[in-house]
């Protein structure tokens, strides 16, 4: 419904849950987006008939003009999830455009010091909790709390619109205690109902090296006799740790000593060398984002496998932070980061959500399926090639629609060279030549390509009838490698 509802050349994409994003392109004026955005919300909200079951939903929008809104990407996303906030509140099955003009954009940017002691009296803030799960089992191991401001009139606002105001003052510091108490409420609800969570906290740098911030930590503890203070874990930013190793070092070891953990936050992005990992006694290192997202292309699993060996060798446990796919995910598992966070496996959400969501998530089935084995890096394009096939075949029935294909001409005729191809006549030849599930995939995966070869000779002539029907047997073929893949990983992995 929501494809059709675009317009060709529109983009739509799932971020998670029930968050869809779309990219509207070459729109011919700033007002041409609001037929689009009403076709959108009129098509969700026809009535649902699943297997006799009638349901109805709404859906909330919210949107943002680039350039108007001057903004990289994710500032954009941002402003376009703040817009949506605001349609939501003011009740739903609406849309709502960020306000990038007005005197409360600029004043959001400008924020002062003041208004934020003010919000922080007013009991403004509060936590979201972004879940960290096991991908082997499927289970949730704890939370990283992540602050957010409820603004009365300006609604939610993310910690990096309004902390830079803040750095190196006794504000920064006031803030820190109020999420360590938080954070410490929170986990004394989940143990009440029975949940051994850990909870992270992101505690700044100036706050970290206060004179006194260990004696106010255990005096917050000791506020709560009955939680044992290895549920919490405190996320310091590796940039900070290079600062002033030996006074951080000094610190860390001082809060372990109380039972609190410390980890190491956007690992990578500081530069840090051998000799600071070896001499800093954090308990985790937390991959990076950055590196996870382009982690699918070479050069950058590398990098990522480095940071996992590094990790091993000085005896650190490892987590990946956003994690938005299942492939990320599974190729994490692959090289031995089995602990992740991210989009792809829930978003930071309210402290009362986190309960519910963890009774009723269940880890990617891919993941399962894999959990009891290990993996061969050189076999990864095997691993991730159902999902690039199904990537391959959903370009091609595109094209159907479309009347035009951009998959690169030599992916589409030459099964050599596809991902999959590649890895089949290199090294797959060379170890599982014997399989016959090996051979099988063989067979079927050259019949898909011919198929595809035909339906983009079709678009090209213009035959859309003959091509459709043809789309039929692409996808009885796609099942078939689909299987075929299955069982061969099965058979190499075992
Ligand atoms: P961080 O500690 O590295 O937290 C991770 C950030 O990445 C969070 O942004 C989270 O919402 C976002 N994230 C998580 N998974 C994904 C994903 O799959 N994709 C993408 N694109 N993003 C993902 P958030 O909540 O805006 O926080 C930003 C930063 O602000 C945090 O980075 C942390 O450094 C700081 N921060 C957050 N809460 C606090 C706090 O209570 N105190 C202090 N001092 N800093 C905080
Ligand atoms: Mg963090
Ligand atoms: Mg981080």
């Amino acid at each position: 419904r929501l494809i059709k509802a675009l317009r060709v050349g529109d983009s739509v994409s799932r971020q998670g849950g029930d968050e869809f994003t779309f990219l509207l392109c070459d729109l011919i004026d700033s007002k041409s987006y609001k037929n689009l955005i009403q076709r959108v919300l009129k098509a969700i909200s026809v009535t649902y008939n699943v297997d006799g079951v009638i349901g109805n939903i709404s859906a909330s929008c919210g949107v943002t003009l680039f350039p108007e809104d001057n903004s990289d990407f994710d500032q954009l996303m941002r402003h376009a999830d703040q817009a949506m906030y605001q349609a939501k509140l003011a009740g739903k099955n609406r849309y709502h455009l960020f306000d990038f003009n007005t005197e409360e954009y600029l004043q959001k940017k400008y924020t002062s010091q003041s208004e934020i002691e003010i919000a922080l009296a007013r009991e403004e803030f509060v936590l979201f909790y972004q879940p960290k799960i096991n991908m082997r089992t499927g289970n949730m191991i704890g939370a990283e709390a992540l602050i957010r401001w409820l603004h009365p009139e300006k609604g939610v606002i993310g910690p990096v619109n309004f902390l830079p105001q803040i750095e190196n003052t006794q504000i920064m510091v006031s803030v820190g205690e109020f999420v360590i108490e938080q954070a410490l409420l929170q986990l004394n609800v989940w143990l009440n109902q029975g949940k051994c969570w850990k909870v992270s906290i992101n505690i700044d740098a100036y706050h970290f090296t206060q004179e006194n911030f260990v004696a106010r930590l255990r005096q917050s503890l000791a506020k709560y006799p009955y939680i044992n203070s290895e549920y919490l874990e405190i996320e310091i930013l590796e940039t900070v740790a290079i600062d002033d190793i030996d006074l951080v070092s000094n610190i860390i070891t001082q809060c372990q000593a109380l039972g609190v953990s410390v980890s190491l936050d956007d690992f990578g992005t500081g530069y840090s060398s051998l000799s600071f990992l070896k001499a800093l006694p954090v308990d985790t290192i937390k991959i990076d984002q950055t590196f996870v997202r382009d982690m699918l292309d070479d050069d950058d699993r590398l990098l990522i496998e480095g940071i996992i060996s590094l990790a091993k060798v000085f005896k650190k446990d490892i987590i990946a932070e956003g994690v938005e796919s299942v492939e990320h995910g599974t190729v994490l598992m692959r090289l031995g980061c089995d602990l992740a966070q991210g989009y792809g496996i829930a978003k930071p959400m309210p402290s009362e959500e986190v309960y519910s969501w963890a009774n009723s998530y269940t880890a990617d089935k891919s993941w399962s399926i894999w959990a009891d084995s290990t993996w061969e890096m050189s076999n990864l394009p095997l691993v991730t090639a159902q999902a690039e096939h199904i990537k391959w075949v959903q370009t091609i029935l595109y094209a159907i629609d479309n009347g035009y294909s951009d998959l690169p001409h030599h992916e589409l005729i030459d099964h050599k060279k596809c991902q999959l191809g590649t890895w089949y006549y290199s090294h797959g030849e060379k170890y599982y030549r014997h399989l016959d599930s090996f051979k099988q995939l063989e067979v079927v995966h050259k019949k898909i390509h011919l198929v595809g070869r035909d339906i983009i000779s079709c678009i090209d002539e213009g035959k859309k009838a003959k091509a459709l029907s043809l789309s039929k047997t692409l996808l009885a073929l796609k099942s078939e490698v689909l299987d075929c893949l299955n069982i061969l990983q099965r058979e190499i992995n075992f």
